[in-house]
């Protein structure tokens, strides 16, 4: 029997939704059959979370977390994701208290990048996770060097997720955008580039560009599912 995944999503439903599809198609093409691992998935109210974020009060984002966390623990999770890089910014406290193991979207994206062979990544996400310092040092953790976009880039890509992809928008001009800003990170180094909000691989994805892209959701997704089926 596998172990039962627990997915806090939400955050927002556009790629929860990914994770899930990916958890099972992903089984199916390995294994063949539909035996993937039960599920269960906690969507919050995203829009508390939004106001947090904005007013930077981690302390009442935390709480929630947990509050979703315990649920899916009594739910019967065996262990959870959450699904989104930025709330990683709370992941070692969260995984302190949280009464079930937590598997890190960071880690797994470190991995991959390890898989490629690569020391130089460009990251791409919401301000909270291309300005504060987890995610740089999540992965420099892996020997990973992380650039990231100027000031008036981050402020726009960050517009695009809240704005437009956290609905389901997507606009050609956004992604003619965001593969302008990727390219630019690759003229300054990067080897290739994390798509480090797990909204961005709906707008960009390696069928738009020769630059090698970490697609965060799927990754994370497939470290959960390997997790569930081999421990
Ligand atoms: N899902 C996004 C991420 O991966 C952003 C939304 C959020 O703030 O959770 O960071």
């Amino acid at each position: 029997m596998y172990k039962r995944i627990g997915i806090l999503g939400g955050l927002t439903p556009e790629s929860t939704v990914v994770y899930y599809l990916h958890i099972v198609r992903r089984y199916q093409e390995l294994y063949g059959d539909h035996s993937y691992p039960e599920i269960v998935i906690y969507s919050v109210s995203f829009q508390r979370f939004i106001d947090w974020m904005e007013r930077e009060d981690w302390r009442s984002i935390k709480g929630e977390l947990l509050r979703g966390l315990r649920s899916l623990a009594d739910a019967g999770a065996d262990f959870a994701i959450i699904a989104t890089n930025t709330m990683h910014i709370l992941f070692d406290e969260l995984s302190a208290e949280s009464p079930i193991p937590l598997i890190s979207i960071i880690d797994a994206t470190a991995e991959a990048i390890m898989d490629e062979g690569l020391k130089t990544v460009g990251l791409l996400g919401t301000r909270f996770t291309m300005e504060h310092p987890f995610y740089r040092e999540g992965l420099a953790r892996y020997g990973i060097e992380v650039l990231v976009p100027p000031e008036e880039d981050r402020a726009y890509i960050n517009r695009v997720i809240f704005e437009e992809l956290s609905r389901g928008i997507l606009r050609d001009e956004s992604r003619r955008e965001f593969l302008r800003i990727i390219n630019d990170l690759v003229e300054r180094g990067a080897e290739g580039v994390v798509l480090g909000c797990t909204e961005i691989p709906l707008l960009v994805n390696q069928g738009h560009t020769s630059v090698k892209l970490f697609d965060t959701a799927r990754i994370h997704a497939e470290k959960a599912l390997h997790y569930a089926v081999r421990g």
